[in-house]
């Protein structure tokens, strides 16, 4: 790495990023130091080594974290990833966002985050499985249903939790739906859990559109990332009435100004949500978050808008689909232009949102229709969507800064309550 690189990759070091963010908010909110001290970094990091037996008969061992962040209000709560750019520091401030989402959404956790080094494209249905199981036997003494409940997040899915959920059960000896969350509806997954995400990104740009006064039929859409996330929420789009113009994955990007046949290319895409490998008339991501457009959701990993290219973004409002897909230089720049910017911790915590309604499902037994996790997923978006955005209007700051105050101020007030600080 030259030291130019490596001043990139500090400055763009989302822990830091985080962290400036939360102290900032809690200056705000007038509480000394000691709670910043105590919030700045998870409260227990783990780090395992998983040997796994691949297909040639070889053993590779992967590297994985687990961070809980803070559990004063409940257990905590939060996806694990795969992916070969995993690291511990990106795992901790995860873990953070999770902190913040479900105190801006009033859930009864504290966050937490899982990642495992590792690049499952490359890999078979065998040896995820093997992956998926060693994980939870490396981290079982920390994580349950009362502890802290993992979910799904960059390629992992439905299955990968179903391996998950069996092999803890295994090691309890008895059926544990309840450790863990986006489960297939056969094995006690909430109805709505798959596309939670992207609808709650949906009615954020639904409520972010009205107060900007755009007519969101019609409008042109850019959705940069075509996984869980960046796929359903173009289908929603499109069927909104919006024209998606630009979609993208991590091999490249499609433009159609007259908007994209998005039922196609939903049809189309792997598991892994690559599509535009099907295609020669593709763009550069690059050139994706440039395109002129009222409405551009960054749905793929972090640090995709930065100082070098904030400046050249024509869209009317950002919709952080992503979780960190913003530095806080780009942040900052597109404040500048007069462009919103709805941050992660609001925009895409209707996955965690509806994670939460599957668990209460699992504790009780008892399962609701699609419709009331629905309606109860858009009260809720709505609901936390309004606090931040009269909290940016009275404080004078920021749509990120507003939603880390709302977030931050539970986690620091149980903390108080339980007498950590
Ligand atoms: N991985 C998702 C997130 O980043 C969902 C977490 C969950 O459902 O617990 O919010």
């Amino acid at each position: 790495m030259t030291t130019s690189q490596k001043g990139l990759a500090e400055t763009n070091d989302v822990l830091k990023s985080t962290q400036a963010v939360i102290r900032t908010a809690l200056e705000k909110l007038g509480y000394p130091e000691e709670v910043y001290e105590l919030l700045k970094e998870p409260l227990r990091t783990l780090t395992v080594r998983i040997p796994v037996k691949m297909d040639d008969g070889s053993v590779k061992v992967f590297t994985g974290y687990r961070a809980q962040h803070n559990d004063a209000v409940g257990p905590t709560k939060g996806g694990i990833r795969f992916h070969p750019e995993v690291t511990e520091n990106e795992v901790k401030a995860l873990s953070i966002w999770m902190s913040l989402k479900c105190g801006i959404f009033d859930l009864p956790y504290g966050g937490g985050k899982g990642g495992v080094i590792a690049d499952p494209r490359n890999m078979s249905f065998r040896e995820i499985e093997a992956l998926s199981r060693g994980y939870i036997r490396a981290i079982s003494q920390i994580v349950g249903p009362a502890k802290d409940v993992p979910a799904p997040d960059v390629f992992t899915d439905g299955q990968t939790m179903a391996w998950m959920m069996d092999e803890y059960s295994k090691m309890k000896e008895h059926n544990a739906p309840g450790f863990i969350t986006g489960k297939p509806i056969m094995l006690g997954g909430s109805l709505g859990r798959v596309t939670a995400t992207s609808k709650g990104v949906a009615i954020v740009i639904r409520e972010a559109a009205k107060k900007q006064e755009i007519e969101l039929k019609g409008s042109k859409v850019v959705v940069q990332g075509f996984g869980n996330v960046g796929s359903y929420l173009a289908k929603f789009m499109h069927d909104m009435g919006a024209k998606v113009i630009g979609i993208s994955d991590a091999y490249g990007a499609l433009h159609d100004p007259n908007g994209l046949d998005i039922p196609y290319l939903l049809e189309r895409r792997d598991s892994f949500g690559t599509v535009t490998k099907l295609f020669t008339n593709t763009i550069t991501n690059k050139e994706l978050l440039e395109i002129e457009c009222d409405i551009l959701v960054p749905a793929a990993l972090e640090n995709q808008i930065t100082e070098e290219n904030a400046p050249f973004i024509k869209a009317k409002i950002v919709v952080e689909g992503a979780n960190g897909p913003t530095t806080p230089e780009g942040s900052r720049i597109l404040d500048e232009r007069g462009i919103t910017v709805v941050p992660d911790v609001l925009a895409n915590a209707g996955g965690v949102t509806v994670s939460y309604f599957e668990w209460v499902q699992n504790n009780q037994g008892y399962y609701w229709s699609e419709e009331e996790v629905e309606r109860k997923l858009d009260a809720m978006m709505v609901k936390s969507f309004n606090e931040v955005y009269e909290t940016a209007n009275s404080r004078r700051v920021d749509m990120r800064l507003a939603a880390y105050m709302v977030g931050v101020r539970r986690m620091a007030e149980a903390s108080r309550l339980r007498g950590w600080i």
